[in-house]
């Protein structure tokens, strides 16, 4: 039946649902759509943490850190590409954006460091459980002491628009039946299109036949619903693999496993990468190794260190041994060959210094059984192009104008991650531009 609100966003994953919340503290009323039968899109996924700079934990932990540093390190890993306004709004409106998470029950206390980052900056609980599942928790008790409406299995089909205002949107249930939501705003948080084997051709074909990590609502609808109101795209063509995906399936192993210790060798049992360099190096580089797949080998002091890698033992992926020895024999390669790569690395924790690669931090020796080995290769993981948006996550036209009453915030918006998004990014984006969008919408119908 139709309806009307305030604001309606499109899309539950950590963008709009940040919005809601935000919206609703700023006293508007909003309604969220979401096509899949359960919220969180990929933000149900997300693992590695939310990276923050200048914040109360890195003080308290003795880590010196400032936006400017973090601005400096995304640029550098998006390669010059990134927005800078964009960027700038995201760096230095990190730290705040935790505590915001933490006033809402998020607990994010633990810092660790990705791929790309000059000092410890990614936040994860204490516990070191998965970050996206933290966070859709805190927002679900949110959302419910709020009393925010939220209606799964509703697709957002259409966006209206009377001349460059919108005014709604038209929806669909699971029935095939369409009703509008008529609204003074509309936010658009309806992810990546990463599970679109058609749009990733379309706009890079060198990505034709990749797998994916993303979960199937990541079609990229948004980019289709907008195209009548000729709104901008920025760096579509821009899309990442993650480096270690589970040869052959979609299950991503989380970047912390490398960053807590894991290394990754090829089918001679020896290292060939700074395993904790950016995601389109590691992804690259292990395409050139024969069979185009590596393997990603640690021992147990890995998921003792870090909590969320265990779930990888518990559901089945890795492959177990008690000595390096049998881990070898298990996977087909030489154990000589393997046990030499793995006492030079050992000798490069004691000086932490690893002549072979240069790799920054070595968290700990391998040497602790049970040993594992995943066999992993690049799968499409994050598509940092999309909407084009001003940095009060208003979405521009191809005139360079604003489109009245359009916002867009998270994975479906371009620019801020240049073209190659650092780990650790895409839940800080969402927070922070998420946080944004459900301000600047809530105010502009005051
Ligand atoms: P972000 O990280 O930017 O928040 P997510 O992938 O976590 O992105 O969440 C995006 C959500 O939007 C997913 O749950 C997805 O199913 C949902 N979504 C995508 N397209 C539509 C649509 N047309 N209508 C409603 N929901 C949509």
């Amino acid at each position: 039946e139709d309806t009307s609100t305030d604001i309606v966003i499109i899309g539950s994953g950590g963008a709009g649902l940040t919005a809601a919340i935000e919206a609703t503290f700023e006293g508007a009323e909003v309604i969220v759509v979401e096509k899949n039968p359960f919220m969180g899109g990929n933000t149900n996924y997300a693992t590695g943490g939310m990276n923050a700079a200048a914040t109360k934990h890195q003080e308290a932990q003795g880590v010196e850190d400032s936006a400017e540093l973090f601005y400096e390190d995304t640029m550098a890993g998006g390669h010059d590409k990134n927005d800078p306004e964009l960027l700038k709004v995201f760096t230095e409106g990190s730290a705040a954006s935790i505590d915001w998470l933490e006033d809402l029950g998020a607990d994010l206390s633990k810092i660790s460091r990705l791929g790309g980052q000059s000092v410890d900056r990614t936040h994860t609980t204490s516990d070191g459980g998965a970050v996206g599942a933290h966070l859709m928790s805190v927002f679900e008790k949110n959302l419910e002491k709020l009393d925010i409406d939220v209606r799964i299995n509703t697709k957002a089909v259409e966006i209206l628009a009377e001349e460059n205002r919108v005014t709604g949107i038209v929806v669909e249930t699971a029935d095939g039946s369409q009703y509008t939501i008529h609204a003074k705003a509309v936010i658009i948080a309806s992810g990546g299109f990463g599970a679109s084997q058609e749009m990733v051709t379309k706009f890079n074909p060198a990505y034709a036949g990749f797998g994916t990590t993303n979960n199937p609502g990541a079609t990229g609808d948004a980019i289709k619903m907008v195209e009548k109101l000729d709104a901008a795209l920025v760096n579509p063509e821009y899309i990442q693999t993650h480096p270690t995906v589970v040869a052959g399936g979609n299950i991503m192993i989380t970047e912390g496993t490398r960053g807590e210790g894991a290394i990754l060798i090829n089918r001679e049992g020896k290292r060939f990468i700074n395993e904790l360099e950016t995601r389109d190096t590691v992804s690259k580089a292990i395409l050139e190794q024969e069979g185009e797949t590596a393997f990603l080998v640690f021992d147990e002091n890995v998921p003792e260190r870090l909590a969320a890698v265990r779930k990888y033992s518990t559901n089945g992926v890795l492959i177990e041994a008690d000595s390096l020895a049998n881990l070898a024999e298990k996977i087909g390669v030489n154990s000589e060959e393997l046990e030499k790569t793995i006492t030079e690395y050992n000798g490069y924790f004691e000086t932490q210094l690893d002549t072979a690669f240069e790799r920054r931090v070595i968290a700990g020796q391998l040497e602790k059984a049970p040993f594992y080995a995943v066999e992993v290769a690049p799968a499409i993981h994050h598509t940092m192009g999309g909407l084009k948006i001003n940095t009060s996550a208003q979405v521009i036209n191809n005139s360079g104008d604003v489109v009245e009453g359009l916002f867009a915030a998270g994975e479906v918006t371009g620019g801020l991650h240049g073209d190659n998004r650092l780990g650790g990014n895409a839940v800080a984006d969402i927070v922070i531009f998420g946080r944004v969008a459900g301000k600047t919408a809530a105010q502009s119908i005051q």
